[in-house]
């Protein structure tokens, strides 16, 4: 059964005369005639409408010109999914059946309605990630992928709209005649697929994921020259809660990440040792709340758009995109985590994405059904993996090149993978040899037992690899930021005192400055850190309470942004609101103080209330 049948109630709330009154002062009224547009699949919808008077119809439609009708929704009913929080392209059309008159909220005062009505705000949200999720299980309104179901370039595709829960469907030409007659007419070469078919009618060749994301409207264009409080680099947990904890505080915030929300608490099928959820919960669900809770908060969210370069000696930082275009912010935020490591076999790149997988979601997992799969690695990352993978696979060898799981695995999924009686695992065993060709995609594998000699070569179409990471840190490079032995990024009291001191209350950087004034780090791609979710999401936090600190001692000097709240106190040196009573030794002292307490103090202290 789908959302839409299971929790309809849920999704199509009805806002009560009273509650309507209040939302008057965070729209306009507007009117429209029978059969008028409200807004159409793949424009910016300009906010949520509120229906006060007559009814309209939600319709879903193809690229192909079928359509469907969703719900018909009529007085005290909300129109808008969660994408209307940022100003994303719509996924369906909404007509007016007669005469309507309708309350539309622009995604910044529907923003703010989230947080000044809590209760109304509550119930609007739960509805708007609802129809988000409706939409994803019916693909409805996204784009149409047209290509065989295991090509490698469709999985890729299929795994970016995936990780950034974009509804889109797939189609295969051998089944579909629609899809068939378009790849006659604009794919005469093989290469030419899989077809991206736009919402708004643009067909993409084998497009890579910045051509699909732009021709989708997914990346937000910002024409004005603006300066951010804060940029931060990298939208895993890190990030996100970073963004969530600065928003909140009403600092102006920008997010990149190179491919998705998430980072790699996104691979993970199920997280179990995160605070508060008992019966655990998927990385992708967990991250995908914060993306929506940061965006509530009126961070923006660029994605994807990659970060190349940090130019320190810009004031404000000046932030270099893969795209030509800069962005300066009076602080930033590094969290870029780690990016897996690679097997060492030579033709190792022949097969990814053929074969070899660093991810284990439903997309790849489907691909293995009933075969036998090679899975390497014997950390968490992998035991999880196992265990999701398990229901699909026929049978997994489990490559662990130490001689056990006890030194890299949590005792509860040791404890899983010996009930599984289909996973194998191998210890002391690596992967010499991969056979197959970029056309065949991978088709066998051969492993060696190091203690043994002894080889082993069987016909496996898929590896799954879970062996760790390396810090995300190479745009880092000529920034001037102090790095370990090992690449990660040096912070507070680690940061050697030849490097650049950075100039704060004390003298010496805060507990997560880097050697740059102003830049700070969070998460696995700090030296030092502990690499889990959990820990990741509290130095989010605790960054965002020392962006208030750099702020009070006027790190870096901003320009100046023009569109800075109104509110108590006054505008810093950086250009942020400053709370009166908030003096940079003070703010530095309550940091420090509450930080070595493991509290961060901005939500607890008195001196830090931003007057929303
Ligand atoms: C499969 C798997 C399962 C896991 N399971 C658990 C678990 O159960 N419990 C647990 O506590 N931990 C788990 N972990 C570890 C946990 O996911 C990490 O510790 C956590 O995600 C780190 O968060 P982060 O934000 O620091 O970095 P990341 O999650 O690595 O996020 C970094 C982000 O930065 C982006 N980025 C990198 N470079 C750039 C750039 N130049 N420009 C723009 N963006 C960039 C990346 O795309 C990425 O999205 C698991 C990890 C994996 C891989």
């Amino acid at each position: 059964m789908s959302t839409i049948d299971n929790r309809n109630e849920q999704m199509f709330p009805k806002l009560t005369p009273n509650e309507i009154d209040r939302l008057h002062r965070f729209g306009e009224v507007r009117h429209y005639a029978p059969g008028e547009a409200l807004f159409v699949t793949g424009s910016v919808a300009p906010g949520m409408y509120v229906l006060i008077k007559g009814s309209v119809r939600v319709t879903r439609r193809d690229p192909f010109g079928h359509s469907a009708p969703i719900v018909e929704q009529g007085a005290g009913d909300f129109v808008a999914e969660v994408g209307q929080l940022s100003g994303q392209p719509a996924f369906v059309d909404v007509h007016a059946i007669d005469d309507v008159e309708a309350l539309l909220i622009p995604p910044e005062n529907l923003r703010a309605l989230m947080i000044e009505e809590p209760e109304l705000g509550e119930r609007i949200m739960h509805a708007l990630i609802l129809r988000r999720v409706a939409l994803i299980e019916a693909g409805t309104g996204g784009p149409v992928l047209i290509g065989a179901e295991n090509s490698p370039d469709v999985i890729r595709l299929q795994g970016f709209l995936a990780r950034n829960a974009y509804p889109h469907q797939l189609l295969d030409p051998a089944q579909d005649q629609d899809a068939a007659k378009l790849v006659e007419q604009y794919a005469p070469n093989p290469s030419d697929l899989p077809l991206a078919v736009c919402p708004k009618g643009t067909i993409l060749k084998n497009p890579n994921e910045t051509e699909l994301a732009r021709a989708l409207g997914m990346v937000p264009i910002d024409e004005r020259e603006r300066t951010y409080d804060v940029a931060i680099v990298g939208a895993g947990p890190a990030g996100l809660s970073t963004a969530v904890y600065a928003a909140s505080e009403g600092l102006s915030v920008i997010v990149f990440d190179a491919r998705a929300f998430g980072g790699q608490a996104g691979a993970s099928a199920r997280i179990e040792n995160y605070l508060g959820f008992p019966a655990g919960i998927s990385g992708q669900a967990l991250t995908g709340r914060a993306y929506v809770q940061a965006q509530k908060f009126g961070a923006r969210v660029m994605i994807p758009s990659e970060v190349v370069r940090l130019d320190p000696t810009e004031t404000p930082l000046g932030l270099h995109l893969n795209d030509g275009r800069r962005v300066k912010a009076a602080t930033v935020v590094v969290a870029t985590g780690a990016r897996y490591r690679r097997l060492g076999v030579p033709n190792l790149s022949d097969f990814e994405g053929r074969g070899v997988w660093y991810w284990a979601s439903p997309i790849e997992a489907r691909l293995c059904r009933d075969e036998e799969i090679v899975l390497v690695g014997g950390g968490n990352s992998a035991g999880q993996a196992a265990v999701f993978l398990r229901s699909f696979a026929k049978k997994i060898w489990m490559l662990v090149r130490g001689p056990g799981l006890t030194e890299s695995m949590s005792q509860y999924l040791i404890d899983r993978i010996k009930a599984i009686d289909n996973i194998e695992v191998l210890t002391q065993t690596e992967i010499v040899a991969l056979f197959g060709s970029r056309e065949k995609q991978l088709e066998r594998v051969c492993w060696r037992n190091n203690v043994t000699g002894e080889e082993t070569e069987k016909p496996i179409r898929h590896v799954f690899c879970f062996i760790g990471a390396e810090p995300a840190t190479g745009w880092l490079r000529d920034s001037g930021i102090a790095l370990d032995g090992k690449n990660f990024v040096l912070t507070g009291s680690d940061v050697p005192f030849d490097a650049r001191p950075s100039n704060n209350g004390s003298g010496r950087p805060l507990p997560l400055e880097t050697s740059v004034r102003g830049v700070f780090a969070s998460g696995d791609v700090r030296s030092g850190s502990v690499k889990r979710v959990g820990a990741a999401i509290g130095e989010g936090a605790v960054v965002g309470a020392e962006l208030h600190v750099a702020r009070a001692d006027g790190a870096a000097e901003s320009s100046g942004d023009a569109e800075k709240d109104s509110g108590t106190g006054s505008v810093g040196a950086m250009g942020m609101r400053l709370n009166p009573h908030c003096t940079p030794k003070r703010a530095h002292q309550e940091a420090t103080a509450a930080l070595s307490n493991g509290v961060a103090p901005a939500y607890s202290a008195a001196g830090w209330d931003r007057g929303r």
